[in-house]
């Protein structure tokens, strides 16, 4: 059972979506909200902060600088930061990463340093890359303290990657209630594998990219009989709160408000009873009632399409037509929100569905976008 106060020990703040001065620029972050919302989690007992080289293309990782490095002592916080090595085109490239993370974060040393998003076809490039050597190195060099690694893939692939590197010192893993029995992501499965390992978890996704925070009404109505007062979003983070094994739950903030009911659901943590157990396997029931696709606007897929297509818009406008059971709402929105990349552009190539942690089948998706809002 976690107490309040070890809930709170839990807590990681995700800097994965920032507030923004300008809503078309994803780099220009509000550094004095954040700063507020750093404020407020540190007040409140809260250390651990994850970012990525990625994340706002870089100034997710210089606004923590700003916002926290530079104005906590070092102990005060724990940082996480990640290596997309997949993504570069180079292993002079991917190993360039950590020294310009510690640079964008103002410090001398990560907490915890993580190879980003393995699984699938993506693994390779770090073997490629001869990562798993260079973070043992900057290891023993005191450069990083922890090394683990974050993934989107099957419980199988987490035990040969965990048997072929019996050095990582912890894993960050999609846990939530939706995806706990998924035949894809297999979260409980993927925890038995870790706990196998003896190896520590840092969930990852434990609202599904927001979804759990603000579910459709079959969904939505079960938890507000269960209780009227408690958000949406409380219930998602206190089915992660009291798994064994875990060492942080990544809660994403993109406003104060949100921050602040965030730390009162970890603060005030008590674990689920058996009756609340039961309403969020109602509400998952409800939610699988209709074929929601996966999507959580991660925008991996987006990164390399040679036409620029909207991908995650166009999945999250299917699931929106199915939700609300409106195409022609859906279809309006489509208008304007897919206008630069419509799914029509697709040349059918599938850069984007390597790319995709959720795998996907994002060529067949786009076909039906395009016969559900282009005809
Ligand atoms: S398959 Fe289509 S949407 Fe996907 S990357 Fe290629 S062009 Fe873009
Ligand atoms: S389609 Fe896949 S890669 Fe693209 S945004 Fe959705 S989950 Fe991410």
């Amino acid at each position: 059972m976690t107490t309040s106060y070890e809930a709170v020990a839990k807590l990681g703040f995700g800097a994965m979506r920032l507030p923004l001065t300008d809503p078309d620029d994803v780099t220009a972050i509000d550094i004095e909200s954040v700063k507020t919302m750093v404020d407020e989690f540190i007040a409140r007992g809260g250390t651990y902060v994850d970012t990525a080289f990625v994340y706002h293309n870089g100034a997710s990782e210089t606004a923590l600088r700003e916002a926290l490095v530079e104005r906590y002592p070092r102990e005060a916080f724990t940082l996480a930061t990640k290596c997309l090595a997949w993504a570069c085109a180079s292993k002079e490239e991917a190993q360039a990463c950590l020294p310009t993370s510690l640079e964008r974060l103002g410090v001398d040393y990560i907490d915890y340093y993580l190879l980003h998003n393995l699984g699938g076809a993506r693994t390779a490039k770090f073997d490629e890359y001869d990562m798993w050597n260079y973070v043992a190195k900057a290891k023993a060099d005191g450069l990083i303290r922890h090394v683990g690694f974050s993934m989107h893939d099957g419980a199988d692939v987490l035990d040969e990657l965990l048997t072929a590197h019996p050095e990582v010192d912890f894993v960050q893993l999609q846990v939530n209630y939706l995806d706990w029995d998924d035949p894809v992501t297999q979260s409980a499965r993927c925890m038995e594998v870790a706990a196998k390992h003896g190896v520590p978890v840092i969930i990852m996704e434990p609202v599904r990219g927001g979804r759990l925070a603000n579910l459709p009404e079959r969904g939505a109505a079960v938890l507000a009989e269960a209780n009227p007062e408690a958000s949406q979003a409380s219930w998602a983070y206190r089915f992660c709160l009291d798994l064994p094994g875990v060492l942080t739950v990544l809660a994403g903030a993109s406003t104060l408000e949100q921050m602040r009911d965030n730390m009162a659901t970890f603060q005030t943590h008590k674990p689920l009873t058996d009756a609340e157990r039961d309403a969020i396997a109602e509400v998952v029931a409800a939610l699988r009632s209709v074929d929601l696709i996966p999507c959580t606007n991660c925008g991996y897929c987006v990164k390399d399409c040679p036409e620029g297509v909207k991908i995650p818009v166009a999945l999250n406008l299917l699931n929106l037509e199915k939700t609300t059971e409106d195409r022609s709402f859906a279809k309006g929105l489509y208008s304007w929100q897919a206008a630069e990349g419509p799914a029509s552009k697709c040349i059918q190539c599938g850069t984007c569905e390597a790319a995709c942690p959720q795998s996907i089948p994002v060529i067949t998706r786009l076909a039906e976008a395009v016969e559900h809002f282009e005809g």
